[in-house]
């Protein structure tokens, strides 16, 4: 057996790019984390070679004995730590799990609800460019223009008017916990289903750093990466079994063929580690550092949208600066700390440019940055923003230079894959 390296050194030496890449640069991307070492083990195993079409004890291919043990596995985890009676493991990604609940729940033209993306939802909650928003009939509730906090009055009245037939809570970029309750009161007043999207805040609900929607909601999606550390993947969980039916139906045959039974044991692998007691402290230093990310931004004369923090991530509105999300974002890389611009709720700037950037916790914490690394963090970014809206171009090349030096001394002290 040949290595990588020796097989295919370009692609080897890509990886390792990337590996030093990870291990040197401050990853504040809401959505990504840094899965264990069992979790890549899992995913680079030798299940890649199985095709398992069909769910366990029910394939149309032989030799399952193996595979039908590992996604039992990850079934039963998943229900456990989420309270949910069924859960379906396959979902290739985020966004199928997703596109299994419209195909099960809706027909083409049906209207829908969901968190507008300019305010933090998602493109599979009916952007135009979407298949939600192509052949389903979105309707969006947004935040205030005062608080940028979602108005439940304000969803309550939208959802009167346009009779949905589902109503989506959960998005990427929205900060503050969701209001399950009063969403699953509002869908049954008006007879739609309640869907809940926590692909971002899944991990927090996992360690309970945040409420869980599985006792409010029809059907809960998630994503198994961002910050429940798992590897890339979907998971759908519902109590209902007339409806888990229609999911399972819905992802195979509906969607997706041979289910990618290497993912599903590292799904498997991330839901066991979730479910020890260290995850909960995870879960509780994730949200402290965002809080304390947001406070030390705030006290560099940065506004955060809403005013702060209840999960995992925030919205910084670069306006009191003078700043564009663009050039925001490139200088912060240059300076060896990755984030992403982001359109603020109200956006004045098209999505290319943004008068905001996202910055999330969950990959720094998972290396063991706590709060005061957290304020080193937001002292820095202050320092490379305040240098480049001093400067005509955007670049301060000294200033970032020097903090990027801070970020390799600073990420020296947290290993990754040591
Ligand atoms: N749902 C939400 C809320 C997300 O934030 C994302 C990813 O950004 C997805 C779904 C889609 O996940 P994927 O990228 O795996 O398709």
């Amino acid at each position: 057996s040949t290595s990588l390296e020796q097989a295919d050194p370009e692609i080897a030496a890509a990886i390792k790019g990337e590996l030093g890449r990870q291990r040197h640069e401050i990853e504040l991307i809401a959505s990504e984390n840094i899965v264990s070492r069992a979790v890549l083990e899992a995913q680079g195993s030798v299940l890649t070679n199985k095709y398992a079409e069909g769910y366990p004890a029910a394939r149309y291919y032989g030799g399952c004995e193996f595979v039908d043990v590992v996604e039992n596995l990850a079934i039963d985890r998943a229900k456990k730590l989420f309270g949910a009676n069924f859960a379906n493991v396959q979902p290739n990604s985020g966004s199928q799990m997703n596109q299994a609940v419209f195909l099960a729940l809706l027909q083409p033209g049906d209207t829908f609800m969901g968190l507008d993306l300019a305010a933090g939802g998602h493109l599979t909650h009916g952007a135009t460019v979407n298949m939600s928003g192509k052949w389903f009939k979105p309707a969006h509730y947004t935040v205030r223009r005062e608080d940028q906090i979602i108005d439940m009055d304000a969803v309550a009245k939208q959802a009167e008017e346009v009779k949905p037939k589902l109503i989506i809570a959960g998005g990427s970029a929205y900060s503050r916990a969701w209001d399950f309750k009063r969403f699953r009161e509002i869908a049954d007043s008006v007879g739609a289903y309640f869907m809940v999207d926590m692909a971002h805040f899944a991990g927090l609900v996992a360690g309970g750093a945040h409420d869980s929607p599985v006792p409010h909601a029809h059907v809960v999606t998630t994503t198994t990466h961002k910050s429940l550390r798992g590897p890339r993947g979907g998971l759908i969980l519902t109590n209902d079994e007339v409806l888990a039916k229609k999911f399972n139906s819905a992802i195979f045959p509906g969607l997706q063929g041979g289910p990618l039974m290497h993912v599903i044991a590292a799904k498997a692998v991330a839901f066991a580690e979730a479910l020890q007691p260290e995850f909960k402290v995870y879960a509780k230093n994730v949200v402290e550092n965002a809080k304390a990310l947001a406070e030390t931004l705030r006290g560099h004369g940065f506004d955060i949208v809403s005013g702060g923090t209840d999960n995992h991530l925030m919205l910084v509105d670069l306006r009191p600066k003078g700043l564009k999300g663009n050039v925001s974002e490139k200088a912060l890389v240059r300076a060896g700390i990755t984030c992403n611009k982001n359109g603020i709720p109200f956006d004045p700037e098209k999505p290319f440019v943004t008068s905001g950037i996202r910055l999330g916790t969950p990959a720094a914490t998972t290396r063991g940055f706590g709060v005061a690394e957290f304020q080193q963090v937001g002292g820095m970014i202050a320092e490379v923003l305040n240098a480049i809206a001093q400067s005509a171009d955007g670049t301060a090349p000294t200033v970032e230079s020097a903090i990027k030096q801070r970020v390799k001394e600073l990420t020296d002290r947290f290993p990754v894959y040591p």
